[in-house]
């Protein structure tokens, strides 16, 4: 089997470590991927950063053109005159005004400091990815990667720059039709956006998907514009869905969709707020059972991208992400429930174990309303005659 890319690097993980609700996040995810001598089975890639070209395959130069002006360290904090940001780990919260504002550095996307080289070293990390797909790779994973929120010219959702994105961009110079996976409890909307107007990408998200739930879009009849529609498909679902009818529709629907579009490359989001115990999500999804769909996707074949996105509980992340790498490297043994000892290890507590605890929630979810879901998507894939392009 060819070895798995692992894209890492101490400061890919500095950076990925500023996003003000998720300090030190990537540090625990992978702190436990090398205490359980997983990185030792993926060759280990050291990200390049973003150019400017590579940032404007998705990004407006009206945003780029600010991030480079007046997010640069010399400007976050005055009394900082130096690029080196290791202490300054703080968000700028000095008074936001309306410029800031109309490129949505503001609430949920504080400026953080030094944000131009945060978001070319975050970037640059899902370029390397593609790079490495374009080069004949077939497995890459960057879990600093998958912030699906980021606008072409602006910020949103804990997303300053969309990775995803760029990334695809870069993909698209060899591949003919790509698949987009989003498993992040959120809808994937910065990426479908991108996407709309084409069929060269096809677009699938699932995501809960209620009144006041965050970003409010991705409804089942939401599935692309123009020429792309029917190229992108929304499977919205209620709170506390559950892995059996999660891993049933998951399945159906891929299968449906790879048997029409047939996809000659994958990037998947595997945002870690789908699992249970997520403050900002609303599952009661394991990793087991979000496993069981990342096989489903490796047994295809294709060159894949697996990337991060949310998750706010940092320990079911760090739990979650270290489980689907050794789903990815196809290891002969599973880990050992215990957890080894790491630097974090005393956030594991009270039982310092890899497994996360299912709930008893009342899923909201029934086999009819998922059904139906279900059917409405394969009327519209065939309503729009979606077909192998
Ligand atoms: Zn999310």
């Amino acid at each position: 089997m060819p070895r798995v890319a692992y894209v890492i690097s101490e400061e890919l993980i500095k950076q990925c470590d500023k996003i003000p609700v998720l300090k030190k996040r990537a540090s625990m995810v992978h702190e436990l991927i090398r205490a359980y001598n997983l990185h030792r089975l993926m060759d280990c890639v050291k990200p390049n950063v973003a150019s400017d070209e590579n940032l404007s395959l998705f990004h407006s130069q009206y945003y780029l053109d600010y991030l480079k002006n007046e997010c640069t360290a010399e400007l976050s904090f005055e009394s900082v005159g130096s690029d080196d940001d290791d202490d300054a780990e703080d968000s700028d919260t000095s008074d936001v005004d309306d410029e800031q504002l109309n490129y949505g550095l503001g609430y949920d996307c504080p400026k953080i400091f030094n944000l131009w080289k945060f978001v070319r070293v975050i970037a640059g990390a899902s370029v390397t990815a593609a790079n490495l797909l374009l080069s004949n790779r077939r497995i890459v994973i960057n879990w600093c990667g998958g912030w699906h929120h980021a606008q072409r010219d602006e910020a949103e959702g804990f997303c300053y720059v969309n990775d995803i994105a760029i990334a695809i961009q870069r993909l698209r110079t060899r591949f003919q039709r790509i698949l987009y996976i989003d498993l992040d409890v959120h809808h994937g909307n910065g990426v479908e956006n991108a996407f709309a107007y084409t069929r060269r990408v096809f677009t699938v998200s699932f995501h809960q998907f209620q009144p006041g739930f965050f970003p409010g879009t991705g409804n089942v009849d939401d599935c692309g514009h123009g020429i792309g529609k029917g190229y992108c498909v929304n499977f919205p679902y209620k709170s506390h869905i559950r892995g059996e009818l999660f891993i049933k529709y998951f399945y159906k629907t891929l299968t449906e969709i790879l048997n029409k579009y047939q996809p000659d490359a994958c990037v998947v989001q595997c945002g870690a707020d789908s699992i249970v115990s997520d403050p900002l999500g609303g599952t009661n999804l394991l990793p087991e059972d979000l496993a069981i769909c990342v096989e489903r996707i490796l047994s295809w074949d294709l060159p894949t991208i697996f990337l991060g996105g949310g998750g706010y509980n940092f320990q079911n992340a760090a739990r979650y992400w270290t489980t689907l790498t050794s789903i990815i490297c196809k290891t002969r043994e599973p880990l050992d429930n215990d957890l080894p000892d790491n630097e974090y290890f005393l956030r594991y507590g009270p039982g310092y174990e890899l497994s996360i605890p299912r709930k008893q929630l009342d899923d909201l979810n029934t086999e009819n309303d998922m059904e139906t879901t279900y059917q409405t998507i394969i009327e519209n894939l065939k309503k729009y005659n979606v077909f192998n392009c």
